[in-house]
C-alpha cells in the first residue's frame, strides 16, 4: 500500500529515516471466533506495520468495520470493540509505519457499497501503476475516498462490466501493474490473490475446518492454525462456505518472491517458500563469514535484526557471540518525535553499549542490512566510545543501491548510502575499520542455488541489482513530468 494524490503530508520520525515496513493481511471465513482470530493474526503481524489496524467482517446481514491508528494491542484489546465484529468471515490489515497521512480514511480494510454488494479489500504491496489508474479514474468520474493505492480496485470492480464478482474482481486485477497480495471479502465470500510473480506472500491455513489467508505462518501459529499451502504467484483464490477454488487468470510466469521478506521483513519463525526464515537468515550469516572473514575476538549482533546472521557468523568463523548492544524495547513512536535535537539522539534511546563484552576488545558487528547508514554509523562510534580496540562491519545482504517500488518502500534513491558511496567511502563514513557487504551470489547461495541466474533469477532482488520485474509505469510518468517541467524552466 502506497500514498497517492495530493493530501498526503509525510513527516519524518528518527524511526523513519530508513526503508519503511509493509503491511500484513489476514482473512478467515467459517469460524464462530472470526473476529477475535483476525485480532490474533494482526498481532503476530504487528512486525510488518505499527501504524494502523483494522478489521472488517460479515455477520450475514451487514458488513461491521472497525478501524484504528496505532497498535493490534491498543486497538483491538478490548472485547467491547470485538463484540461490535460480529460474523463468521473477518478480513484484517495491519499498515506499515509513516507518521503523514495518518488518516483513518487511509487505513485498511477499505470498504466500498457496489452494485453487487458489500466489498473489503486489505492490501499488501504496492500497484506500480495506481497514480496512472487513478488519474484515468478521476477524469472518468470516480471520487476516491482514500490517497491509498490500494483504493484502485474497488473503483475498477465497480465499473467492470462482467457478471460475476470473481470475474470483476479478475478483470481489474489485469489492468493491475507490481506487487500486491490481497484479502477480499464480501458476503459470502474470502478472496485472495497474489499479484503474476507473487512478489509479496500470502499463504492457506485451516483452523477447524475454517480456511484462513494470512501473509505469514506466523499468523497461523499464534491461532493454532495449520499451514496448507502458499497461494501460488498468479493465483486467486474463492473461499466459500463449499470450500475452495482455484483460479489461475494470468499467462503463467515463473515466480519471483521478494528476497527481503528473508533478509529483513518476515518474522524469523515464519517459513517463507517452504525455508524457515532464521534458518536462512543464519545461512547468510555463514555465508558472510566465509566471504569476509575477521580476525576478531567476539562477533556483536546489532539487535534484533542481525541476531540470526551473527550467530551464523559465529558459528562458521569459531568465534564468541556475545551481546555487546542492548536494545531498549520500550522506545515508543510518541517518544521519539521527530524534534530535531531527539532526532539525534534516536540510536541512543534505543540502544546501548554493554562496556563489559567490548572494552579492549576486536569487535565484529553484524547487522542485516544497511539503508541510510544511520544505525551503522552511530552504533560504530558508540563501540569505540565503549572501548572497543578495532570495529569491523559485515552486512548479510548485498548493497541496497536502488529504491523499491512493491511496497517496501525505501527512500529516494539518492538516500541509500549504497547508491552514493564505494565500499570504501561507507567504510569511512561508519567510521569502521572494514566493511564487507555479503554478494549477491553468496545471498543466492545462503538460499540454497549455486548462485544468481542472470538469465532467469529466482527472486524479486531489485534493491540489489536494479531488475524490477514488473514496469514502474508511475515512476516512469513521474520522471517524464520531471523533464518536461525542467524544459519549460529552461524555455
Ligand atoms: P539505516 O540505519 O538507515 O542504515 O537502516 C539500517 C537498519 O534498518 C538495519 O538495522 C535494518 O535492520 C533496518 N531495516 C532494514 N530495512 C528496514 C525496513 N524496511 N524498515 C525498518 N527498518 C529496516
Amino acid at each position: 500500500m502506497a500514498f497517492i494524490g495530493g493530501t498526503a503530508e509525510v513527516e519524518h520520525s528518527c524511526e523513519d529515516d530508513k526503508l519503511r515496513e509493509e503491511c500484513g493481511v489476514f482473512g478467515i471465513l467459517g469460524h464462530n471466533d472470526a473476529a477475535a482470530l483476525t485480532a490474533l493474526g494482526l498481532h503476530a503481524l504487528q512486525h510488518r506495520g505499527q501504524e494502523a489496524c483494522g478489521i472488517v467482517t460479515f455477520d450475514g446481514n451487514k458488513f461491521n468495520s472497525e478501524r484504528r491508528l496505532g497498535l493490534v494491542g491498543d486497538g483491538f484489546n478490548k472485547q467491547s470493540v470485538i463484540d461490535c465484529l460480529q460474523g463468521e468471515l473477518a478480513i484484517g490489515h495491519v499498515r506499515y509505519s509513516t507518521t503523514g497521512s495518518t488518516v483513518l480514511r487511509n487505513v485498511q480494510p477499505l470498504f466500498a457499497d457496489l452494485h453487487s454488494g458489500g466489498f473489503a479489500v486489505a492490501h499488501n504491496g504496492n500497484i506500480t501503476n495506481a497514480r496512472t489508474l487513478r488519474d484515468e479514474l478521476i477524469r472518468d468520474g470516480a471520487i476516491c475516498q482514500s490517497t491509498s493505492d490500494t483504493e484502485v480496485i474497488l473503483h475498477l470492480i465497480a465499473r467492470s462490466q462482467k457478471t460475476r464478482i470473481i470475474e470483476r474482481f479478475i478483470e481489474g486485477l489485469r489492468l493491475l501493474e507490481g506487487a500486491y497480495a490481497w484479502v477480499c471479502l464480501t458476503n459470502g465470500m474470502l478472496i485472495g490473490a497474489r499479484d503474476p510473480v507473487g512478489i509479496r506472500p500470502l499463504v492457506i491455513g485451516l483452523l477447524d475446518g475454517a480456511y484462513i489467508l494470512a501473509s505469514e505462518t506466523c499468523a497461523l501459529d499464534i491461532v493454532g492454525a495449520e499451514f496448507v499451502r502458499e497461494v501460488q504467484n498468479g493465483e486467486v483464490v474463492v473461499i466459500t462456505e463449499d470450500g475452495l477454488e482455484s483460479h489461475l487468470p494470468f499467462p503463467q510466469r515463473p515466480a519471483r518472491p521478494c528476497i527481503f521478506e528473508y533478509i529483513y521483513f518476515a518474522r524469523p519463525d515464519s517459513m517463507v517458500g517452504g525455508r524457515n526464515v532464521y534458518e536462512v537468515r543464519k545461512d547468510m550469516g555463514r555465508q558472510l563469514a566465509a566471504e569476509a572473514p575477521s580476525d576478531v575476538d567476539v562477533v556483536v549482533p546489532i539487535p534484533d535484526s542481525g541476531v540470526p546472521a551473527a550467530l551464523g557468523f559465529a558459528e562458521a568463523s569459531s568465534l564468541p557471540f556475545e551481546l555487546g548492544i542492548i536494545r531498549n524495547h520500550y522506545v515508543g513512536r510518541t517518544f521519539i518525535e521527530p524534534e530535531q535535537q531527539i532526532r539525534a539522539l534516536g540510536v541512543k534511546l534505543k540502544h546501548s553499549a554493554n562496556r563489559g563484552v567490548i572494552a579492549g576488545k576486536r569487535i565484529v558487528l553484524i547487522d542485516d542490512s544497511v539503508v541510510r547508514g544511520t544505525t551503522s554509523k552511530k552504533l560504530v562510534s558508540m563501540m569505540r566510545e565503549a572501548g572497543a580496540r578495532e570495529v569491523h562491519m559485515r552486512i548479510a545482504c548485498p548493497e541496497i543501491k536502488y529504491g523499491d517500488y512493491y511496497g517496501i518502500d525505501t527512500p529516494d534513491r539518492k538516500e541509500l548510502l549504497a547508491a552514493t558511496m564505494s565500499c570504501e567511502e561507507m567504510r569511512a563514513f561508519m567510521g569502521a575499520d572494514s566493511l564487507t557487504f555479503l554478494s549477491v551470489d553468496g545471498l543466492y547461495k545462503s538460499m540454497g542455488y549455486e548462485g544468481r541466474d542472470n538469465s532467469m533469477p529466482q527472486f524479486t532482488d531489485h534493491c540489489f541489482t536494479g531488475d524490477y520485474p514488473t514496469p514502474l509505469t508511475d515512476v516512469k510518468g513521474n520522471e517524464m513530468s520531471r523533464q518536461l517541467s525542467l524544459l519549460a524552466e529552461v524555455r
